[in-house]
């Protein structure tokens, strides 16, 4: 198994963690509503606080699909800016890293 490899089965169970996590904080903001207004309008805020995660949540699966995109493509790992190689310790932090640490900063 190639290291590739290591960091794409990571990346798929990231994934699932993710999609999972997504699935229940959408479960959570369809919830039906409390009949008391007051429990609504905790709630209401509630929804608020959840749709901003889910759309973090959304947001990094999607980033980690991009990367094993570009796995399976064969150019995991360099930069998408210059086209440098990504040093393998900015991977290891951040296995979805689309830029070197130069173009990131
Ligand atoms: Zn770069």
């Amino acid at each position: 198994m190639t290291a590739t490899a290591d960091v794409r089965a990571e990346l798929e169970q990231r994934l699932a963690d993710l999609t999972a996590r997504a699935g229940r904080i959408e479960a959570e903001i369809a919830a039906p509503m409390d009949a008391d207004s007051e429990e609504q309008a905790t709630e209401a805020a509630d929804d608020t606080a959840l749709a901003g995660e889910d759309a973090l949540v959304l947001k990094e699966i999607a980033a980690v699909r991009a990367a094993i995109g570009r796995i399976d493509a064969g150019h995991y790992g360099q930069c998408l800016s210059c086209g440098a190689d990504i040093a393998p310790a900015r991977l290891a932090a951040l296995p979805e890293a689309t830029m070197c640490m130069d173009c990131a900063t």
